[in-house]
């Protein structure tokens, strides 16, 4: 409880980015913390929302899941998964489009990231609508993958993210509005 406090009380909130009518949750001052990268990272080992033993990789989204999903997947005894946007992997890559608010947007990862039946752990530092978690794990089930659940940081609140994932185990630490 406590330490769910203090790692709220460390998210900066910028009103107006990165387009006006935004209010930005800034996620780095819980890694520039030492105690809150501490507490970030024991509250996503204690609060998976499925057993470590029931799957086998953490995949992390660009870029702020790259920040601790390698750091979590080591804690684990696992590997990482990296998904990428479209362009920035070499090839060969597997890639999945999805929408956003306004226009496209793609992820990718390397044709061999992901073995057939891999069950797969993803992660994010937060899910709003959840359009970009979705997209990694339609990404990930292309790939011949299975999903064992998601692990947020923050969840926005009233936007209904987390539903839209479908019936999957699911885990936030906080949650704002
Ligand atoms: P969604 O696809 O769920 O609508 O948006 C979530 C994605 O956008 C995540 O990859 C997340 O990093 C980023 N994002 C959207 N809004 C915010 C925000 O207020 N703060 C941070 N740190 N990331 C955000």
């Amino acid at each position: 409880r406590d330490k769910a406090e203090y790692m709220t009380s460390l998210f900066r909130s910028v009103l107006g980015f990165p387009k006006e009518g935004i209010n930005f949750r800034d996620f780095m001052p819980i890694l520039e913390d030492a105690k809150g990268l501490q507490i970030l990272l024991e509250g996503l080992e204690k609060a998976l929302p499925v057993p470590a033993d029931s799957f086998d990789s953490v995949a992390g989204l660009e870029a702020r899941g790259f920040l601790f999903g390698p750091a979590l997947a080591a804690r684990l005894g696992k590997g990482f998964i990296a998904v990428r946007k479209a362009g920035k992997l070499p090839p060969p890559v597997i890639g999945e489009d999805y929408t956003l608010e306004y226009g496209q947007a793609r992820v990718e990862v390397e044709s061999d990231a992901v073995s057939s039946g891999e069950r797969v752990l993803i992660v994010d530092d937060l899910i709003a609508t959840g359009g970009t978690a979705k997209a990694a794990a339609d990404l990930i089930r292309k790939c011949g993958g299975t999903i064992a659940g998601f692990s947020f940081v923050m969840q926005l609140e009233g936007l209904d993210g987390i539903d839209s994932l479908g019936p999957y185990p699911t885990s936030t630490l906080v949650s704002m509005p």
